[in-house]
C-alpha cells in the first residue's frame, strides 16, 4: 500500500495545528460577540440537499461531489458546502419559525473533487456565517462588515470586497432573457461548458473564466439595468448604509456567484496575497432556498470564507502567531522512589492545567535529563534525588539563568504553581 493521504487532502500536525488553533480562536469570538452562534451539520446529506438548491449546472453539482452509496436506490454526498446543509437543518429544525433574526456560524469541511493546486484543495475547511429573518440592507451591511472585522483582527487588509445584485424572482428571469438574447448569436463560439449553460443557467456564462466567454462578458448587458423597483432600492440602500458606516466596496454588476440560489446582493472578497486562487471568500442573499425544501421562502444571508487560503494569506504577512507552548517545568528523578513522587506530582500539576514534562525511563542521569529539559524549552527544571528525598527537599534549577534552589517537599506543588502563576 502507498502511504499517501488522498490528492488534496491534508494533515495537519506540529506547529500548523498551533497557528490553526490561534486563527479558529480569534475568529470564534469575534463571531460570538457579533451574537453568531455554532451550528454543526454531519458531513454526509441526501444528495437533493445539494442537487436541488446549488443548481444542476453548477460545478460543484455537476463534476465536484463526492458520492457515498447508502443503498441501491440511494446517493449520499460529503458536504461541498455550508449554505444548503445550513439551511436543510434550519428547516428540519423550524429554526426559522420564530421570525426573528437569528445568527449562526459553521466551521466545517467542504469536499469537492477539483484538480487540486495552490490554494485548491479536495477537502478544505470553512467559516460561514449566516443571518436569517431579516430582509433588509443593514443585515448586508452588518455580514460584510463582520468579514471586515475578522480579517482585520489578524492583520489581512489587502483585499477588496466587490458587489452586485442578482435580482429576484420577479426581475431575473426577464434579465436572463435579455442575456440569453445576446449569447445566442455567439453559441457555436463558447466553451463547450457555457454552451450547455447557454438554455438552462446563462447567468453562468458571466462567471466564466475561459476565452472567448470572458470577453463576451464584458460586452454582456448588465443586471444592475434590469433590476425590479425593490431589488434596485435594496441594492441602493446597501451601498448609502455601506458607506456610512466606513466599509469599502467596489461594485461589479458582472458578479452572479456561481450558485442559484442567491438572490439580490451577491458579493465576493478577493485578494492579491493569494495567487492564482484569489478568491478569500463570497456570500450573498437568499431568500428563496427555503422553497427548495418545502417552506414558505424567508429572508436569508451569509457568506463563508477558505481557511486554508486564508493561512495562505497570512504566510505573506508579518507572523500574527503567538510563541508556541511550551512545556513550564521539566521533571527529573533519580532514582526508584523519587520516579515515584515525581510522577504524582506531575499528574497533579497537569490537573491543576500546568503543562510538565517527565520522562518515563528511570534509568537516565542528571546530565541527560537536564539537555532534555533544554530540548522541551522548559523555564524550570525540579531535580530530585535520594539526597534530596532524605533531607524532605528537591532542587529547583531555573533553566534560563542555570541558578538553583532547594524547596521543601511540603511546599513544592505550591511553589511550582506560584511561579508559573508569575510567569510572564
Ligand atoms: P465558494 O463556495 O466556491 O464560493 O467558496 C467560498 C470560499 O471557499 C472561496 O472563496 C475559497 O476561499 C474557499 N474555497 C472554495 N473552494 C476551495 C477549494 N477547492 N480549496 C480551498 N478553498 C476553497
Amino acid at each position: 500500500m502507498e502511504v499517501n493521504a488522498v490528492r488534496g487532502m491534508h494533515d495537519l500536525f506540529g506547529d500548523e495545528v498551533h497557528k490553526w488553533l490561534f486563527v479558529e480562536g480569534k475568529i470564534t469570538r469575534i463571531l460570538s460577540s457579533f451574537g453568531y452562534q455554532e451550528i454543526r451539520t454531519p458531513a454526509l446529506e441526501k444528495i437533493d440537499v445539494f442537487s436541488q438548491t446549488v443548481g444542476l449546472q453548477t460545478d460543484i453539482v455537476e463534476k465536484q461531489m463526492y458520492l457515498v452509496k447508502e443503498s441501491d436506490t440511494e446517493m449520499l454526498v460529503l458536504r461541498p458546502e455550508g449554505t444548503a446543509s445550513f439551511m436543510r437543518a434550519v428547516v428540519e429544525h423550524g429554526l426559522h419559525r420564530s421570525g426573528q433574526a437569528q445568527r449562526y456560524f459553521y466551521y466545517l469541511p467542504m469536499f469537492r473533487h477539483e484538480r487540486p493546486q495552490k490554494g485548491r484543495l479536495r477537502q478544505f475547511f470553512q467559516f460561514g456565517a449566516e443571518l436569517i429573518n431579516d430582509p433588509t440592507p443593514h443585515a448586508d451591511v452588518e455580514l460584510l462588515f463582520l468579514f471586515n472585522a475578522i480579517y482585520h483582527s489578524l492583520g489581512v487588509t489587502e483585499y477588496e470586497t466587490e458587489i452586485n445584485s442578482v435580482g429576484c424572482a420577479v426581475c431575473r428571469p426577464k434579465y436572463v432573457e435579455i442575456l440569453r438574447a445576446f449569447y445566442k448569436p455567439k453559441a457555436a463560439e463558447l466553451c463547450p461548458d457555457c454552451q450547455k449553460r447557454l438554455d438552462r443557467a446563462p447567468l453562468r456564462i458571466l462567471d466564466c473564466k475561459n476565452e472567448p466567454c470572458r470577453s463576451f462578458a464584458k460586452e454582456a448587458p448588465l443586471i444592475l439595468d434590469h433590476l425590479c423597483q425593490e431589488c434596485s432600492s435594496h441594492h441602493q440602500e446597501l451601498k448609502v448604509q455601506l458607506q456610512k458606516m466606513g466599509v469599502p466596496f467596489k461594485e461589479n454588476p458582472r458578479i452572479v456567484r456561481g450558485l442559484d440560489y442567491y438572490c439580490r446582493t451577491a458579493f465576493e472578497f478577493t485578494s492579491p496575497l493569494l495567487g492564482a486562487q484569489n478568491a478569500l471568500g463570497g456570500g450573498g442573499r437568499y431568500d428563496g432556498l427555503s422553497e427548495r425544501f418545502g417552506v414558505p421562502a424567508f429572508p436569508a444571508i451569509g457568506w463563508a470564507f477558505g481557511v486554508e487560503r486564508l493561512m495562505l494569506a497570512l504566510d505573506q504577512k508579518q507572523s500574527p502567531y503567538p510563541p508556541v507552548p511550551k512545556p513550564f517545568a521539566y521533571l527529573a528523578p533519580l532514582g526508584e522512589q523519587a520516579f515515584t513522587y515525581l510522577f504524582n506530582l506531575s499528574l497533579k500539576l497537569k490537573k491543576n492545567g500546568i503543562w510538565v514534562e517527565m520522562s518515563y525511563d528511570k534509568d537516565k542521569k542528571l546530565k541527560g535529563l537536564l539537555k532534555e529539559a533544554d530540548r522541551w524549552g522548559a523555564e524550570l527544571a525540579i531535580i530530585l534525588g535520594d539526597d534530596e528525598l532524605n533531607a524532605s527537599q528537591a532542587v529547583l534549577r531555573n533553566m534560563n539563568e542555570r541558578s538553583q534552589e532547594n524547596v521543601a517537599l511540603d511546599n513544592l506543588e505550591q511553589e511550582v504553581i506560584r511561579r508559573y502563576q508569575r510567569a510572564p
